[in-house]
């Protein structure tokens, strides 16, 4: 005798079976499958289900609308039969479908009081794959592409279960019995099966519950004695997590039957948990495919899969509810567990996830929402004892949580995975209430805060490299420095995230008059254009709330401009978890109380605050002085040229010509800020002074710095034009100082001093020609570091120090800085 060809069960979900080019896709799939037996498990088509349990619930409030429900049914199956099947199929099928509608009607018109006995629900929601495998049937045979006949099968001539705590329970053998009946065991062809449904030992029909359909085809596979399984949906496998809320989410190439088993569990909804148990015993392999793109390689659930990545997947259950008992009654009285798990289990309420402190001191679980009104009712019922006693102090019922789960095979021996998981999570805020870790080490869950379980999940999934880091970002000033930082963005960006996976999404631009606000990445060569056209009226509250997103684990402002309102906001914005990113001085050199608010903030939350920018443009020198104190190093003295407009003017004034022509050239060239003062005051140089006293600890207000003005007396007030007019009257003062001092041999430098006693002094002073400070080019900035360590030959930090391009660098630098902070490798 010819041994018959091997069985291959393929399923085809909700959305594969939609419209009539659904079909007609699934059909041309089956056709292009190996020659062979093939079962073909279907689904209702999409929403069917879901619009079938809505007539039933209409059904029992006696609502009409029942009707008209009924009737779309049965127009969307009408219409799809007349474009797939001939005429005489499609009357065939249509007069079939109306009788069913009727019974559908009858049945629902005679409901006893509410609610539906589950046996009705069952039977009315089963019609939709009733409905979708008729269809089906005569269609792919009406194509006639595949050897051999196609027979349509009603699984609920087969498949037998019994309710039962972990769902339905498949009876193998009378199931066995009743497929040896349904299908000769010489059968060479393509059966045609209803998903879902099944019949009770009463040959009542039942369900598999929702997403079946899964689970069905896998009780053909193991009863038919399959070689594989191939689960159709509309993506493109199993993904490392749900495409819906981790839009980078990547399919996992191969699962082991155990790490399915936890994510469809966790609630990977692409397939049923149930589906893997019969598969596993004959070690059938299980395909997850999509539907419209066939050619993919799709997810394999097999024994031994070939991907060894430690985590696989991270999945999300959300509306659940954690009980909380707590007690020092508690701690070593056997039982405890054994009392609150018996009394949620006599209700029928599941346990999703359980963690107890080994201080026995208090044990929580999580179920779902639905049941954490009776959960508590039973739970304080089984304690009453306890309670009026003491010995317990509450059952504690926190609603609107969420678990997210970590899973993979490879976690089991892999050191560091939950450190990264907990990482994660700190630094996007987020907090964890409870924890559970099984024994297999398969699976790591957490419980978190419903609202903040997108946010954890994508915040995890990039923790573990499965998607890019991703940082919202709003730019706040898009003047001189911001401008040079956006086109800096738009032209690296891209080879940051293909390189190292790094997202800096530019979510927002806010200058004074107008503001940008966009989803996906606003750089790119358009944004100017962008800017102008689409900026609407600028609104810092509203810019925030926009760049805060919920769901992206970290937002970043970057304010560029020189503000000193905005800086007003960065205290209530770190401690709100918003790292700050900026090169304005004004926060760093306020009043010193409001400077230890800001340092605070930023130690007591998860924010950073960076501000490498703020003194010396790209130069590291906030950097520089803090690895020196923090390893231990004394300093004994700054001094520098901190000022790149100021190091520029003494650089070239060489006594030819006078010094406001100097000032008035470096003016017109964008070396100095629009009013000359701003640099000619000394103000600026204070500041930044200000910033690096205060990093070496020292308690320094502005007006504890002694500043030698370069702004004549009398010109201090009035307008810039006034101030250019006027300057050249003062140019003999100035030129007599540069003759004294070349008398000396010396030459004139504006330079600022900061001793570890506080001292901070500004102003103009003379210098030998030899001396580091007179010998340097246009604008750089220098600063000296004499410390215990570097005290003969002082440590000096040299090269420009102002400019668009080299501030906008360091800022950039602070930005890709923080995004290490935060996890990303680079
Ligand atoms: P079908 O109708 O084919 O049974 P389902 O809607 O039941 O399809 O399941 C597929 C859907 O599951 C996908 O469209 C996706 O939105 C969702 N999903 C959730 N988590 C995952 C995941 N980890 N991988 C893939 N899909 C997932
Ligand atoms: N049609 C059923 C449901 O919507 C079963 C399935 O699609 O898997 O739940
Ligand atoms: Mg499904």
């Amino acid at each position: 005798m010819i041994k018959p060809d091997p069985w291959v069960v393929h399923k085809f979900g909700g959305s594969s079976v939609a419209d009539a080019d659904c079909f007609r896709k699934v059909a041309t799939i089956l056709e292009a499958a190996p020659a062979g037996r093939l079962a073909v498990v279907l689904s209702a088509c999409r929403g069917v289900t879901d619009a079938l349990l809505r007539v039933v619930a209409l059904a029992e409030r006696r609502d009409e609308r029942m009707r008209a429900e009924i009737a779309q049914l049965r127009e969307r199956h009408v219409a799809l039969a007349a474009e797939l099947l001939g005429s005489a199929a499609a009357l065939e099928y249509r007069e079939e479908l109306e009788r069913d509608c009727q019974t559908l009607e009858e049945t629902l018109r005679f409901l006893p009081p509410p609610p539906a006995p589950r046996r009705v629900s069952d039977l009315v929601a089963g019609y939709g794959e009733l409905w979708s495998t008729r269809l089906f049937r005569p269609f792919l045979e009406q194509r006639a592409r595949r050897p051999g006949p196609v027979v349509w099968l009603d699984a609920r001539r087969v498949v037998v279960v019994q309710g039962g705590p972990l769902g339905p329970g498949v009876q193998w053998s009378e199931s066995r019995a009743n497929i040896a009946t349904q299908v000769p065991s010489d059968f060479q062809g393509t059966l045609v099966i209803t998903g879902f449904v099944a019949v009770d030992r009463h040959g009542v029909p039942t369900t598999l519950g929702r997403n079946g359909s899964d689970f069905s085809a896998s009780i053909f596979a193991a009863l038919l004695g399959a070689s594989a399984i191939h689960i159709w949906t509309d993506v493109d496998g199993v993904l490392s997590a749900d495409p819906r809320r981790v839009p980078d989410a990547t399919v996992i190439d191969s699962l082991s039957y155990d790490e399915a088993v936890e994510l469809a569990y966790f609630g990977a909804k692409v397939i049923h948990p149930q589906t893997i148990a019969p598969a596993v015993h004959d070690r059938i392999p299980i395909w997850i495919r999509n539907t419209f793109a066939p050619g993919g390689s799709g997810t394999l659930i097999c024994d031994k899969p070939a991907s060894t990545l430690p985590v696989k997947g991270i999945t999300s259950i959300e509306r659940v509810a954690l009980v909380n008992l707590e007690g020092t009654g508690m701690i070593g009285v056997p039982g405890t567990a054994y009392r609150l798990f018996g009394a949620l289990s006599e209700e029928g309420i599941s346990v999703i996830l359980i963690s107890q402190g080994s201080s026995e001191h208090s044990i929580c679980c999580a179920i779902p929402q639905e049941q954490a009104e009776r959960a508590a009712a039973v739970v304080s019922r089984a304690f009453e004892r306890e309670l009026e006693a003491g010995q317990i102090q509450s059952v504690g019922i926190d609603a609107d949580q969420a678990i997210l789960a970590v899973v993979g095979d490879g976690m089991a021996g892999t050191p560091g995975i939950a450190g990264k998981v907990f990482t994660s999570l700190g630094y996007a805020g987020v907090n964890v209430r409870a924890i559970a870790q099984g024994a297999s080490e398969r699976n790591i869950s957490v419980v978190v805060e419903g609202r903040s379980a997108m946010r954890a999940l994508r915040a995890v999934h990039a923790g573990l490299y499965l998607s890019p880091h991703t940082l919202s970002i709003g730019v706040i000033g898009p003047g001189t420095v911001g401008r040079v930082l956006l086109d800096q963005l738009t032209v690296h960006s891209e080879q940051l995230h293909q390189q190292f996976r790094l997202d800096l999404r530019v979510r927002g631009i806010m200058g004074s008059q107008r503001m940008l606000l966009a989803d996906a990445r606003i750089t790119g060569s358009d944004w100017q254009a962008r800017y102008r056209a689409e900026g609407r009226p600028a609104d810092l509250a509203r810019f925030v709330e926009h760049v805060r997103l919920d769901y992206l684990p970290h937002t970043v402002l970057v304010d560029c401009s020189a503000s000193a309102a905005i800086a007003r906001h960065y205290a209530d914005w770190l401690a709100a978890g918003i790292h700050i990113v900026t090169p304005n001085k004004q926060a760093n050199s306020a009043d010193f109380a409001y400077y230890q608010r800001l340092q605070s903030a930023r130690r007591a939350g998860a924010a950073h605050y960076l501000y490498e920018a703020t003194v010396g443009a790209g130069l590291p020198i906030v950097q520089t002085l803090r690895d020196l104190i923090q390893t231990g190093d004394e300093i004994v003295s700054l001094e520098g040229i901190f000022s790149g407009t100021l190091a520029y003017l003494f650089n070239v004034y060489d006594g030819r010509r006078g010094f406001s022509e100097i000032v008035r050239d470096a003016r017109q060239r964008g070396f100095t800020e629009p009013d000359p003062r701003d640099d000619l005051s000394g103000q600026d140089v204070a500041r930044k002074l200000i910033i690096l006293g205060r990093e070496m600890g020292l308690p320094l207000e502005l007006h504890d710095v002694k500043v030698e003005s370069l702004v004549p007396a009398e010109l201090a007030a009035g307008t810039i034009e006034a101030f250019m007019t006027e300057l050249p009257r003062h140019d003999a003062a100035i030129a007599v100082r540069l003759a004294t001092a070349r008398a000396r041999g010396k030459v004139l430098r504006y330079t600022g001093k900061l001793t570890a006693q506080g001292e901070a002094t500004v102003g103009l002073q003379e210098l030998d020609a030899q001396h580091a400070f007179a010998n340097i080019a246009l604008t750089d900035n220098i600063v000296r570091f004499a410390t215990r360590r570097y005290c003969d030959n002082p440590l000096i930090v040299q090269g420009p120090g102002a400019g668009p391009e080299v501030t906008a660098g360091g800022v950039f630098a602070d930005l890709l800085r923080l995004a290490t902070y935060l996890g990303a490798r680079l």
